[in-house]
């Protein structure tokens, strides 16, 4: 500041030796005149740079800070200089602002920002997709004129946010939310909306399959032990012992069953991707599937194998045995004596499928979707009567699952039944011709 007064002071003084030369060459009168006009210009000069400054201040977008000379090149050269800092300044903020929102944007979970009337303040696009909310037009809307749901039009009501609320969205109520409310700077309010269809979906799942674990082995254990009081109480002959002993045998075995199938779905669910270079000797497994098909028959039913393509599967050779054996037992345990049991595998450089064709009891549409849920069953007693877990075609679909194929059911109440195992072509591979050609 001092420095400025003694630059203005400076060209005031400049302005006296003109003055003092006038009056010294012309007379006391023209110095002042001189010393007067020089006064002036100065004026002018500063009154110019000030309403340069000024309007340079007034306008909505200043620009570049005007160029001057003298003391006023200084002030606007720190002008410029903080101009400068603060558009910096507003370009780091800016990028900033992006950054927090293309990352509020990612977040899985769904964000909205309320303010204290509990207006749309931002939301970012989980939210949108959740709420059915628009993250443009919809901003400064009540929350509650869009989600109007009562559990949440309670929750946020309540003012009590501790814990989370969950509601039903979505066409058809589809989707579970946990819905949580943060205060935060007093007025302001964050909104996250967690999808746990899936999780809630999992937990229904363990919950029902602890249930029908419990249950299945709870049958035969209590059977197993009417039988065995039975036996302690009473004075049995050797021959009815014996009886009672082989009953006893049979519902340890069903629970053997159970327990067998529910140790081979937990393996398949642990181990590890089945390998890409195994070769399955399929003219061999479909041998043995024949020969099973018919020991479990006992020459009741019309089998016969239909197969074509000379290619083998690759992958683990019992995971997809296991599951095409327990489509041909079905097949035996679910056709009336009498009945025909066709076995057809066709592959070629485009993939391979095994299907079982039989002509049972077949299976009504609605049951269809559910065939290969755990302990799911069309009719309890025949699955029991014939040794059924109600496991075995969760197994097939873990273990075709695992090799990238899948499984299509077709059936006809009364006319029979046809399960396909489909496998792509990256799972398989030509025959060696030591295993033979399959035709
Ligand atoms: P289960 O041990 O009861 O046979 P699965 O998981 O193998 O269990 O099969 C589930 C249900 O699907 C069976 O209980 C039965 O109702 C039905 N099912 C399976 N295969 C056939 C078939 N070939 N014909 C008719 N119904 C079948």
């Amino acid at each position: 500041m001092n420095s400025v007064l003694v630059r203005i002071l400076a060209a005031a003084a400049w302005l006296a030796i003109p003055a003092l030369i006038g009056r010294m060459a012309i007379g006391a009168d023209a110095g002042w005149a001189l010393f007067a006009g020089g006064l002036l210009i100065l004026l002018g000069y500063h009154a110019t740079n000030l309403r340069r400054l000024l309007d340079w201040l007034a306008r909505k977008d200043p620009g570049d800070v005007p160029e001057a000379s003298g003391v006023w090149d200084d002030a606007f050269a720190l002008l410029h200089r903080r101009e400068r800092r603060l558009a910096q300044e507003r370009q780091r903020l800016a990028r900033l602002v992006v950054r927090y929102s293309q990352a509020g944007r990612a977040l899985p979970d769904g964000v909205v920002i309320l303010d204290g009337d509990d207006r749309i303040v931002w939301c970012n696009s989980k939210a949108e997709a959740r709420f059915g909310i628009d993250g443009n037009t919809d901003v400064g809307q009540p929350i509650t004129n869009l989600v109007r749901q009562p559990e949440f039009v309670k929750y946020l009501a309540a003012r009590d946010y501790t814990g989370p609320a969950q509601l039903k969205t979505g066409r058809g109520a589809a989707l579970t939310l946990s819905v949580q409310i943060i205060p935060y700077d007093d007025a302001q309010k964050l909104l996250l909306a967690r999808d746990i269809t899936q999780a809630e979906r999992l937990e229904t799942m363990r919950r029902d399959f602890v249930a029908n674990v419990s249950h299945e082995l709870r049958t035969p254990l209590t059977v197993l032990m009417g039988f065995l009081e039975t036996v302690r109480e009473l004075k049995l002959d050797p021959d009815r012992a014996r009886n009672y002993m082989g009953m006893m045998a049979d519902q340890a075995s069903r629970m053997q069953h159970i327990i067998d199938d529910l140790l081979t779905l937990s393996a398949l669910e642990v181990a590890p991707q089945p390998p890409w270079d195994r070769q399955v000797p399929m003219r061999t497994v479909l041998a043995s599937l024949c020969a099973d098909a018919e020991a479990l028959s006992g020459g009741r039913h019309h089998i016969s194998l239909d197969a074509h393509g000379d290619w083998d599967l690759l992958g683990a050779e019992s995971e997809i045995a296991s599951a095409l054996r327990n489509l041909v037992t079905n097949a035996v345990r679910y056709t009336p004596e009498g009945g025909e049991i066709r076995l057809i595998w066709r592959s070629s450089d485009t993939g391979a499928s095994f299907a079982v064709e039989d002509s049972g009891v077949g299976i009504a549409t609605e049951h269809i979707p559910r065939l290969t849920e755990r302990f799911y069953r069309v009719d309890s007693g025949r699955s029991r009567e014939t040794g059924g877990t109600g496991l075995g075609l969760a197994i097939v679909k873990h273990a075709l699952l695992r090799h990238q194929a899948s499984l299509q059911i077709e059936s006809e109440p009364g006319k029979g039944s046809r399960f396909t195992a489909s496998f792509p072509a990256r799972r398989i591979a030509a025959a060696h011709p030591s295993t033979g050609v399959v035709t």
